[in-house]
């Protein structure tokens, strides 16, 4: 008997991958977004496969799925700090709500459940690099406390539901990850960027550009993810790539990549904006035998592989940094 598994946000940027690596693993996939950041452009592909099905829902509203289910992906939640700002309710409704309804659902239905996490539980880190230990610094009523807080709400219940119902439980702390189906316009730095570029407009910095990030490309995420889900550690396992590297820097390899001859302009540093990060990814490497293969020079050649065989209509298509400004 195939395994079944349900993946919220499924026609989300990450959702998308998932359902292709289940599907790719013999598993019958259950995809299940409402839509409000997911394409289903990601997931058509497989709507003629008979493994795959597709229900268009809220999972902050309570949620059905008939017949058996062996494993819950909660993967439905805006991704960009211009979400946060647009749909904040939303963006809170979808972690906490959205995330008990799934617990709910992996308790009658016997099922494992692994949610997603964020680095964003550690806020501006005073600890560096990142170990699932350090308790973090968010500011609860900042522009990013709706998505840090909710975040952090998910793993208090999904340890709840584990303590209390004997659920059984997976906790993944995902840090920039990037690749082929990332919103172009959807405000992060490597699609902002990238759509620059290509639009033949200057890249733009917010602050000086001396904060880190870590970009880890999908393929490795999703082979982390596969891996907790079916190891028995429960504790949360931060999964990201530990290369780091300023902005600034970053801003630099997409001009070579791209060979753009536009320059970089600098602009405000959003409120709350995180001034280093990088996983320790010591648990995943010791538990799940798990450390990224591909490295930025390869993952990014493929990310703008993918930007570039946009349509002109995609890629000028509106930027939700227009809204914000209003
Ligand atoms: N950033 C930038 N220019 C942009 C978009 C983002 O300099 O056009 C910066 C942003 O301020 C942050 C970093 O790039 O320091 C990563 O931003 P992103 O929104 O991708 O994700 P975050 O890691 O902050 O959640």
């Amino acid at each position: 008997m195939p395994k079944r598994i349900l993946i919220t946000g499924a026609a989300g940027f990450l959702g998308s991958h998932l359902c292709d690596r289940f599907i790719a693993e013999g598993f019958l996939v259950v995809g299940m977004d409402n839509l409000i950041t997911g394409d289903l452009k990601n997931i058509e592909h497989l709507f003629k496969n008979e493994r795959f099905e597709f229900h268009h829902h809220d999972v902050s509203k309570f949620v059905f799925v008939p017949g058996q289910l062996d494993y819950i992906l909660h993967f439905a939640s805006p991704a960009s700090p211009i979400d946060y700002l647009k749909i904040p309710i939303q963006t809170l409704k979808v972690s906490s709500l959205g995330t008990h309804n799934l617990l709910g659902l992996a308790k009658v239905k016997k099922a494992r459940i692994l949610v997603a996490s964020t680095s964003e539980v550690y806020g501006d880190p005073t600890v560096h690099p990142q170990t699932e230990d350090y308790w973090g610094n968010v500011n609860p009523i900042g522009p990013r406390g709706v998505y840090d807080e909710a975040k952090r709400f998910m793993e208090a219940m999904t340890m709840a539901y584990h303590t209390y119902h004997g659920v059984e439980t997976r906790i993944i702390r995902i840090f920039n990850t990037y690749g082929p189906r990332m919103r172009l316009n959807d405000g992060r730095v490597l699609p902002a960027f990238i759509g620059q570029a290509l639009r033949g407009e200057d890249l733009t910095i917010f602050g000086d550009g001396s904060q880190t990030r870590s970009f880890c490309y999908v393929d490795d995420l999703v082979e982390g993810i596969f891996r907790l889900l079916m190891s028995d550690y429960v504790n949360p396992v931060n999964i990201g790539n530990p290369q780091e590297i300023t902005i600034k820097d970053f801003a630099e390899e997409i001009i070579k990549l791209t060979g753009t001859s536009q320059k970089v302009v600098y602009r405000d540093l959003p409120q709350d904006d995180p001034k280093q990060r990088q996983p320790d990814i010591t648990i995943a490497r010791k538990i799940l035998g798990w450390e990224p293969k591909v490295d930025r020079a390869e993952g990014l050649k493929r990310t703008y592989a993918y930007f570039k065989s946009l349509s002109k209509d995609e890629l000028y298509k509106k930027d939700h940094r227009e809204f914000e400004k209003k």
